[in-house]
């Protein structure tokens, strides 16, 4: 750890540890190879917390900062970084944008019901013509006397168990064109899930399809202003970026602690199998490249949580923390030789996680650019308000 922590954050890290250890870890290899996470496992996180960690005490959660969710993702990432996948959502994504453009009717009516498990949330942008194409997205809220209609469909949503979706759309008001957002909710008639298609990584929570035909959307269930919610929820990206950075960060060093291990006991033409150079060497680069990574995370979560983030920080974390773990990934699976590509180690699900990661939450190339524009000053960075 590169930065000093509270006696809280170490009891905290202490009891994502024993939680990761005790009960994700003999479920991870299950997770994974049945592509969804158990009840139990959701409400053993939801009784510790781990749900509205995030959240302010006033909606049923903890108040922590995103230095201590970050911490927490980490740990449980170790264990399963599919896991820590669908917690960073649930912890950090969907929280703070209800947060950042509720209203406290809104704010009281989704954050205790999400802290508690119980009606956890989904995040919807992406659409057929690209994640970040918003320009050309159809799914698009038209009047309807006092209220909207919503049509159109959304692509890789990471779902699971989640029954209030925070729906990104196209929208209008006095002839002028917005991006908003609303909150749809899964018994709405009109909101259809298609079925999950099956993935390479991050297989612990369902991502497909939904579509909205004609679903009635009442002004409560407008988040933010209609026209320019997109316009202020950079920082909340930028926030969940980090969290995403942090469970590539738990996912090599999960990795690389199975590996060390299973290098310690292996021999090799009759002598322990870290006395070939390569090997130490592989398992020193890791290591160095893991520490780097730990370090850039939480002096960005540092700057965020202090307000203080002159950059667009998550960006930075998602390009290069992402892409250095999945680096290690790829380093650590080599040195497993046959038994990394077979299932039964258990170990290629790191580093399909780890590459599912150069997408989810936005393509690396797409983090290169938005760094590259602040670099150049090419336009405003996304800043902490
Ligand atoms: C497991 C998983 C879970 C997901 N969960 C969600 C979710 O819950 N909600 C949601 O809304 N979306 C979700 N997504 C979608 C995800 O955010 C997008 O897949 C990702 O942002 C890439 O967008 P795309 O698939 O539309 O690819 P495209 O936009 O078609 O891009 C294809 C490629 O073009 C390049 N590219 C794209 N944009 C840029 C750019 N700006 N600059 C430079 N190069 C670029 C990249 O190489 C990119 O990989 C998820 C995806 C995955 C894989």
């Amino acid at each position: 750890m590169t930065h000093s922590l509270t006696e809280e954050q170490r009891l905290l890290i202490d009891t994502a540890r024993g939680f990761a250890r005790q009960s994700v870890e003999p479920l991870a290899a299950q997770i994974d190879r049945e592509e969804s996470t158990p009840q139990s496992l959701i409400d053993k996180a939801a009784e510790l917390g781990f749900f509205g960690l995030c959240i302010p005490a006033a909606y049923g959660g903890s108040g922590a900062s995103l230095t201590d969710g970050c911490l927490v993702l980490e740990e449980i990432a170790k264990a399963s970084p599919s896991f820590a996948g669908l917690l960073s959502v649930q912890m950090i994504l969907c929280p703070w944008t209800v947060l950042r453009h509720g209203n406290p009717e809104q704010k009281q009516r989704l954050l205790p019901a999400s802290a508690s498990g119980e009606r956890l949330m989904a995040y919807s942008q992406t659409e057929p013509a690209g994640a970040g194409n918003t320009a050309f997205h159809q799914t698009k809220l038209r009047a309807d006397g006092n209220s909207w209609r919503l049509n159109g469909a959304k692509l890789f949503c990471t779902q699971g168990s989640a029954k209030t979706y925070l729906v990104w759309c196209r929208t209008l008001r006095d002839g002028q064109e917005g991006y908003g957002l609303v909150i749809v909710e899964q018994e709405a008639p009109g909101f259809q899930v298609a079925p999950y298609e099956e993935k390479l990584g991050w297989r612990g929570t369902n991502t497909g399809p939904i579509s909205f035909q004609d679903i009635l959307i009442t002004p409560e269930n407008v988040l933010g202003d209609l026209l320019t919610a997109s316009t202020t929820h950079g920082p909340i990206n930028q926030a969940s970026f980090m969290g995403h950075a942090a469970t590539s960060v738990g996912c090599a060093q999960g990795m690389f602690e199975k590996t060390l291990e299973y290098v310690k006991g292996r021999s090799l033409y009759g002598a322990p199998m870290h006395v070939l150079s390569p090997v130490s060497h592989y398992l020193a680069k890791v290591h160095n490249k893991i520490e780097a990574c730990r370090a850039l995370l939480y002096s960005a979560t540092a700057q965020y949580d202090d307000g203080a983030m002159q950059k667009p920080m998550g960006s930075v974390c998602k390009d290069f923390i992402c892409e250095t773990a999945f680096e290690c990934c790829n380093t650590l699976l080599q040195l497993w030789g046959g038994s990394g590509i077979m299932n039964s180690t258990g170990i290629n699900r790191y580093f399909r996680d780890a590459r599912t990661k150069l997408i989810a939450e936005g393509a690396t190339e797409m983090h290169t650019s938005m760094v590259s524009a602040d670099v150049l000053d090419l336009r405003a960075p996304v800043l902490q308000s």
